[in-house]
């Protein structure tokens, strides 16, 4: 068995779920301190220089340096989600780490255990004395990719702090999520609200006395539905196309014989390159001011977003993407450089000026599935990928 299944093997039976603000998941596998103690000891074991970065009690970055063999070398990040999504209905064993017909199975296996066990798996080669580093690598091992991206979040805002003294900022990043191994350069972000509704509750038999929130979101859902769709004929994206968005969620009422005072409106609204979480806020509040004109005792109110990914624009330089490429297309043939629908960690980092794309083994239609897996030949094609990367070509 290559080292690359025994670590992913070893990785899916250290469960590490993101409650992702629920309350109902077993609390003995939720949480990343167990992954983050493991993948700690590992780096010490193998005298590879770590740093923890503290995000939230018991929820830290761990942070691996391993310095290029020639001095002046430039830099090359990769970056890891250690959470997972909750593990309901699964219909494999979700910490078992079984390994069956080339695949390995488990909650995690494609999101994203895989790809870090391949970046363990690299990280343990080229730290061998013998091995030529022709540049700086740092890892980043960062929490809450699967909620509210707070691991990477706190990683951009204190990252020039926390590179070694010497160390250039990375020419590139490359953010670990399924992607079959082609190279991901840009997708769309998300931000997300709650719009709440508020009026005054009163018996359902006498409902003048009071002000119906539910029938006071009507309006508020007509004109969101008017500006989903403005938003859908404005401005494009070449690769992307248009922003979008959606009511995902409406919560309002207790009980048919009351008149309700509260409705909540979960709004999605995914932005493209050029759009920002603060424009889209300010987009929806403009968009509902005076709506509820003539309405007497209801307001309503846009909170302040509870989730915000950046869009992702393509953002690496030609040369060190056409090297990658080059470098992926060796072992992968078929390997291109294409979009994605899904936010990543990536776009925060590029945010803060690190050129950064998505890449990684499995395929996102894996990802949070009942009986998810990744295959091993990906994997290992991983290793070698990264590998390469920092090791420079022709020094295998
Ligand atoms: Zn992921």
């Amino acid at each position: 068995m290559s080292a690359v299944i025994s670590i992913l093997s070893d990785l899916i039976r250290i469960p590490s779920i993101n409650p992702m603000g629920r309350s109902d998941c077993d609390p003995a596998t939720c949480g990343e301190a167990r992954m983050g103690r493991f993948l700690a000891d590992w780096l010490a074991a193998r005298s590879i220089r770590y740093q923890i970065q503290n995000v939230e009690p018991g929820r830290d970055n761990i942070l691996a340096f391993l310095p290029a063999t020639q001095n002046s070398a430039s830099t090359i990040l990769w970056e890891v989600h250690q959470d997972t999504v909750p593990v309901d209905n699964m219909t494999v064993l979700p910490f078992g780490g079984v390994v069956s017909q080339g695949r390995v199975y488990g909650r995690g296996a494609c999101d994203v255990k895989g790809s870090m066990a391949s970046m363990l798996a690299a990280l343990e080669q080229l730290a061998q004395p013998e091995i030529f580093r022709e540049k700086n690598l740092m890892v980043a091992f960062t929490v809450d990719e699967e909620h509210t991206f707070l691991g990477v979040q706190r990683l951009a805002s204190e990252f020039d702090a926390l590179l070694p003294p010497g160390w250039l900022r990375p020419e590139c990043a490359i953010v670990a999520e399924p992607t079959h191994l082609d190279l991901v350069t840009c997708h769309k972000g998300v931000v997300r609200w709650v719009i709440r509704v508020k009026g005054r509750a009163c018996h359902s038999s006498m409902p003048h006395e009071g002000a119906n929130a539910v029938f006071a979101a009507a309006p508020v859902l007509a004109a969101l539905e008017s500006l989903a769709s403005q938003i859908a004929n404005g401005s494009s994206h070449p690769v992307l196309g248009t922003g979008t968005l959606s009511v995902g969620m409406v919560r309002g009422g207790s009980a048919p014989n009351i008149v309700p005072d509260t409705c909540e409106i979960i709004v999605d609204r995914r932005l493209v390159p050029g759009e920002t979480a603060v424009m889209a806020t300010v987009q929806v509040r403009s968009c509902l001011n005076g709506i509820l004109v003539g309405r007497q005792g209801v307001t309503v109110s846009v909170d302040d977003p509870w989730l915000t990914c950046p869009p992702l624009p393509e953002c690496v330089p030609d040369l060190v993407l056409e090297s990658l490429l080059r470098n992926v297309q060796r072992h992968v043939p078929n390997a291109v450089t294409r979009p994605v629908s899904f936010g990543t960690d990536a776009s925060s980092l590029a945010q803060i000026g690190i050129p950064s794309l998505v890449f990684g083994p499995g395929g996102i239609e894996q990802a949070h599935t009942k009986d998810e897996w990744v295959e091993i030949e990906q994997l290992n094609q991983a290793v070698s990928i990264l590998f390469d990367c920092v090791a420079g070509i022709g020094h295998r």
